[in-house]
């Protein structure tokens, strides 16, 4: 399928799962996620209207963000090594893979000298899988209330990959214990301020994502494809 019809085809997939929901699909923003492509085909996402762009490594990001940096919002979506923290400041304006404080402290360090605030999704290994990574639910809240000091940290949400399920159905608990702890943690005003992003659902499983409250979706093989 071309990009185009690639498009329209998961706009009419969120529109009819908003609707499902009762949502407006104004409420769910698309991320592409070109880590499988080449700068070639990110150039295409860009010129297909997309403005959202999801890496998760910045040795793949690097050739695509100098080529085609100011053409889109770019969103860091893998684990984050501090090392690299350095590189993604000032780039990439969302962070899905705050998981832990020394990153926490490294990403603030660099906004501070950078002059710019980062804005963070906190991660959470909903599933309790062995191979995710992300906080454990429980330790979401004291985390929270750890980084409320960083200043130029803006923590906006919760972020969550469910694992892959051959019925798309069964990663609803998944999701919908995401949202649940972001109620949870906003009842309990754990954060500076409250959450109000969910960034969860990729290719197998957004439409259940959606149902269960995702704001941001993360798109690869059925948006951009694979090469
Ligand atoms: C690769 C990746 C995606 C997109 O995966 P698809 O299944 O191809 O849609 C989404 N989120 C994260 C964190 C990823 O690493």
């Amino acid at each position: 399928m071309r990009m185009h019809n690639r498009v329209e085809h998961v706009a009419e997939l969120v529109e009819q799962a908003c609707r499902r929901a009762g949502r407006s699909s104004e409420d769910v923003n698309i991320i592409a996620v070109t880590k499988y492509v080449s700068l070639e085909s990110t150039k295409h996402v860009l010129d297909s209207g997309l403005r959202h762009i999801g890496e998760n490594r910045w040795q793949d990001a690097k050739a695509k963000w100098e080529s085609l940096g100011d053409r889109g919002q770019w969103h860091f979506i893998g684990h984050l090594q501090t090392n690299k923290v350095r590189e993604v400041i000032g780039r990439f304006t969302y962070i899905h893979s705050l998981d832990r404080l020394s990153l926490a402290k490294e990403l603030d360090k660099r906004a501070e000298a950078g002059n710019t605030k980062v804005q963070c999704f906190v991660q959470v290994n909903v599933s309790g899988e062995e191979s995710k990574y992300g906080l454990r639910p429980e330790e979401a809240e004291p985390f929270l209330r750890e980084i409320a000091a960083y200043h130029n940290l803006d923590v906006i949400g919760l972020m969550t990959m469910a694992p892959y399920e051959a019925n798309p159905e069964d990663t609803r608990p998944v999701f919908r214990g995401l949202r649940e702890l972001r109620d949870e943690l906003n009842e309990r005003a754990a954060g500076r301020d409250p959450l109000t992003q969910l960034s969860m659902g990729m290719s197998n499983d957004f439409e259940v994502a959606i149902e269960e409250g995702a704001t941001w979706i993360r798109l690869g093989s059925i948006l951009v494809g694979k090469e």
